[in-house]
């Protein structure tokens, strides 16, 4: 038996914000990964039950008891056009919990068949993004970067029709709030404040407590509300660009309320620096390039702030003078945890120098990474490993870049400004290698899990990988090649949507 604290408070907000929805059977399910300890985490108690009874749960042909499952409505701007009806089409929400620590989580399968927003979509999906999600939203968790988890994965033994025939999977994740920016837009677009303000309450209740306790005109309330949830936006897109993360369809229906990473699509880790690098094949001009992350965050804010218009003053003006004072303080907020984050990535402690001087310097790196597409995750892993007193920086950084002078120049000035650090070399050293991963899931490595498990039925290539990105941080004995960059043949220049 299994048991899920199930408290579904989401279903109380009315019949306009979902539909009632079954998850469709499969043909034969079978477990690939069982996520124990968030299970535990959660406060699910699974421990009796077998693998064929959690791929019968998992794959949506049993239903643990107290799930309401349901798909969400929500709208959502794709690409800068605003769609006014998209909601979950191959996604079933089932349920809330809420944890030991007192913290609400939804949960919802992915793959797990039509619903009434399906329009002309299967309702699943294909194995290979399933496996994807699960190791790079993991990974991520892993990395201290806000995101969705994955609890289960399943292949469901029958095939999908995408552009051949592909093994079918279901994905099972958790997220702080599945409601999203395209939520707040679907209600907005049609005129229903008073769902809006429904919508607003219980993100509220549940994701920002802290702002209902305060004692503060209900019009304020909301003010509050969109300046955390802008607040958030701009740490999390920060963390994003301190890893080298390129979420590729940052849609405002792919932006979560509640600050978390979500839909994981074509998203990718980069290996070789460029400021605009795009994976995605459906971004054809680049709108959601790595540079670009910060002011498409922006943008989705915006259009969140819009449908919080009514809510925030009588006056509309009063209420677009609000909106825009709280949306002013989002590029600060980025910048701030931008700086400091990058800071910490090249060991300089704020105050020693002026923020601009740093910010040049570590611009500089950048452009310098950009010019010879140096490779993100290593250049930096390897820079916290350099002393400062060796005259000649080593090999293995400099032969990162495609003209290794360009290294050399920056180094001088580095070190130069190292020489100001308080900290001793080996702490520098130590809070550096706490920042900078030694692994990360990039792309060759992910695909070549997909490769064994699609086409030949092999899971250990995905284990192994998932047992390395548990501990991105620390060195891992006799796993050098997770490291690596991709051989020329091993490059995945593209990556494609889940769909
Ligand atoms: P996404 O690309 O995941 O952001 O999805 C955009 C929209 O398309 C959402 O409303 C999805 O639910 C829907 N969608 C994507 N793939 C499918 C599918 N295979 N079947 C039904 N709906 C889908
Ligand atoms: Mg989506």
């Amino acid at each position: 038996m299994i048991h899920i604290p199930f408290d579904n408070r989401f279903l109380q907000l009315g019949e306009e914000f979902f539909a009632k929805t079954q998850p469709a059977p499969v043909k034969q399910p079978v477990l690939i990964q069982f996520n124990h300890a968030l299970a535990r985490e959660l406060g699910m108690v699974v421990e009796d039950a077998s693998e064929a009874e959690l791929a019968q749960l998992f794959s949506g042909n049993a239903l643990p008891p107290g799930a309401a499952p349901v798909a969400m409505a929500y709208a959502g701007h794709q690409f800068g056009n605003f769609v006014p009806q998209l909601g979950d089409g191959r996604a079933i929400w089932l349920g809330e919990i809420r944890a030991a620590n007192g913290a609400w989580f939804d949960i919802q399968m992915k793959g797990s068949g039509r619903t009434a927003w399906s329009r002309g979509g299967d309702g699943r999906a294909a194995l290979g993004p399933v496996l994807r999600e699960y190791l790079v939203s993991e990974a991520m968790q892993r990395l201290g970067v806000p995101t969705t988890r994955a609890l289960a994965a399943v292949a469901t033994g029958e095939s999908v029709a995408r552009e051949r025939a592909l093994p079918g999977g279901v994905i099972t994740r958790v997220a702080a709030s599945f409601v999203r920016v395209g939520t707040f837009e679907y209600f907005a677009a049609r005129g229903d404040v008073a769902a809006v303000k429904k919508l607003a309450d219980y993100v509220i209740a549940r994701n920002y407590p802290e702002l209902a306790g305060a004692e503060q005109p209900a019009n304020q309330l909301y003010g509050a509300l969109l300046a955390a949830v802008i607040a958030r936006q701009a740490r999390l897109i920060a963390r994003w660009m301190q890893l080298g993360f390129i979420h590729g369809v940052m849609n405002t229906d792919n932006m979560s309320v509640a600050g978390e990473t979500i839909d994981y699509g074509p998203c990718a880790f980069m290996d070789g620096y460029r400021h605009q690098r795009v994976f995605s094949s459906i971004d054809r001009h680049g709108r959601y390039a790595y540079n670009s992350q910060p002011g498409i965050g922006l943008w989705n804010l915006v259009r969140l702030a819009e449908t919080l218009v009514p809510l925030l003053a009588e006056s509309t003006d009063e209420a677009v003078k609000i909106a825009q004072t709280h949306l002013e303080t989002y590029q600060g907020q980025y910048e701030a945890a931008w700086l400091a984050g990058m800071r910490a990535k090249l060991g300089l402690t704020a105050g020693v120098d002026p923020d601009a001087r740093d910010k040049a310097l570590i611009e500089a790196l950048l452009d310098a990474m950009d010019a010879n597409e140096a490779d993100f995750t290593l250049t930096f892993y390897n820079l916290s490993c350099l002393g400062t007193g060796s005259p000649a920086p080593d090999h293995a950084i400099r032969n990162l870049f495609a003209r290794p002078a360009a290294f050399d120049d920056w180094a001088a000035q580095w070190r130069e400004r190292l020489q100001r650090e308080p900290r001793s070399d080996a702490a520098r050293q130590a809070g550096m290698q706490a920042v900078n991963p030694v692994y990360i899931p990039r792309n060759h490595q992910i695909e070549a899990a997909i490769r064994a498990a699609e086409d030949r039925g092999d899971f250990s290539v995905f284990h192994a990988l998932r047992a390395v990105l548990q501990n991105p941080y620390a060195e891992q004995a006799g796993k050098e090649r997770y490291r690596l960059p991709p051989e020329p043949e091993e490059v995945v220049s593209k990556t494609f949507c889940g769909t």
